[in-house]
């Protein structure tokens, strides 16, 4: 093998996801996960060529994890030295104000995510963790940060601050600073380059158990509906997505809950699972099917969260060229599609029954020739994304 490949880890706090990419070909030439570090057991599970090891054992930590994967990649291959890697690349969720684009992992860089942590308290030290083991297990290659907030970045100011006191705001680092962007930003890539236009004004719905959609200009996002942090926007697999913050005052107030309580009922036990009983978008259909009048309601504010996004962004961007659905659901969900597409036909926004039902891994357009908004399905690929992003640095 003498192709360059990057590694891309995507550290959380108990877990860690790799992937093998190459970055000129778009492959995936290995890929795994390490899941439950520091409890009882663990389980390391390294895909290969079609072949699919998995090891059922303790994993004390993150370092103990990365080691076992890389006596993996010796193992079942591919080796190290036919793997070839150039660059690590790190997924970091939460870049703050620094980053408006991929950085070379260095002390400076260390410190800033570090410093993030209180922006990004989930996320931020589970990515330090696995660029800390990165680093010390794979030192000759120089390691690259990819931020989830970097597309955001340059959001036109009326769009990333909120109307909060301006002192606070600033004092507290309170803004709109997005997530997915990578996501968002390699989608509404490819649609460009898919439809040979680079002035689009497009929305992609990132739609999976996290959800957003973020509005582009010609490669530009100017608005998005994540915020200070994942939960505002749409209606997602567990999160509320927009509800009013007096909500909060009130728990508090009436209900005598903690802030910590009301944090876990707005991120893990609402949206579709907390208004229709399952976080999974399939699941959703088998209950609306059988008659559940709760899963319908679900749908039906999920749908409605999503037309007032696209009907919101159209407005914002004086226009709109193509609708892109990615991700879980986004890409798998035709009859959500199909639904969506239906209450936006007052914008001349027709799907292809035919190409919107039909199952593919690859990026397709899937409105009627006529339509007068093109509407898409495309993959995302966040870790050949952050592949990509990372070898622009080497
Ligand atoms: P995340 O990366 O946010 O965890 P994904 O983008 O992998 O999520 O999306 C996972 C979600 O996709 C699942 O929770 C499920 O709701 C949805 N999903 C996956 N396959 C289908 C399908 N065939 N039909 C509808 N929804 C699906």
């Amino acid at each position: 093998m003498t192709t360059r490949t990057v590694l891309v880890i995507n550290s959380g706090s108990s877990s860690i996801k790799y992937q093998l990419v190459d970055p000129d070909s778009g492959q995936s030439l290995a890929s795994g996960l390490v899941e439950r570090i520091g409890e009882e057991t663990g389980t390391i599970i390294h895909r290969h060529a079609g072949e699919k090891t998995q090891l059922d054992e303790p994993v004390p930590d993150h370092g103990y994890g990365l080691s076992e994967v890389l006596r993996l990649f010796d193992e079942k291959g591919p080796t190290l030295s036919e793997a070839n890697i150039v660059a690590v690349g790190h997924r970091v969720v939460q870049g703050g104000r620094y980053f408006s684009g991929p950085a070379l992992v260095d002390e400076d860089v260390i410190a800033k995510i570090s410093e993030l942590v209180p922006l990004g308290p989930l996320h931020n030290p589970a990515h330090l963790k696995g660029i800390e083991v990165g680093l010390e297990l794979l030192s000759d290659v120089p390691h690259v940060a990819v931020f989830d907030t970097a597309f955001f970045q340059d959001l036109p100011e009326e769009a990333a601050r909120y109307a909060l006191k301006r002192e606070v705001a600033d004092k507290y680092s309170i803004r709109r600073y997005g997530a997915h962007g990578t996501s968002h930003q390699y989608v509404s890539g490819e649609v460009s380059r898919m439809l040979g236009r680079d002035d689009l004004k497009q929305i992609v719905l990132h739609l999976g158990n996290g959800a957003s959609a973020s509005a582009v200009v010609a490669g530009h996002a100017v608005d998005t509906s994540m915020g200070l942090t994942p939960l505002e926007g749409l209606v997602m697999g567990g999160r509320t997505g927009d509800i009013d913050p007096a909500a909060v005052f009130h728990l508090g107030r009436v209900a005598g809950m903690s802030v910590d309580e009301i944090d876990y009922l707005f991120n893990r036990e609402s949206g579709m699972k907390g208004l229709a009983g399952d976080n999974d978008m399939r699941e959703v259909w088998k209950r609306i099917d059988a008659g559940e009048q709760d899963a319908r309601d679900a749908m039906d504010i999920y749908l409605h969260r999503l037309v007032k996004y696209v009907g919101a962004y159209t407005a914002v961007m004086g226009g709109l060229d193509a609708l892109t659905f990615t991700a879980g659901i986004g890409e798998n969900d035709d009859r959500l599609r199909a639904e969506l597409v239906e209450r936006l036909g007052f914008m001349g926004m027709r799907i292809d029954a035919d190409k919107n039902s039909v199952r593919s891994g690859d990026g397709r357009i899937v409105s009627t020739p006529d339509s007068a908004i093109a509407v898409l399905v495309y993959p995302t690929n966040e870790e050949l994304a952050i592949a990509r992003q990372a070898m622009t640095l080497i």
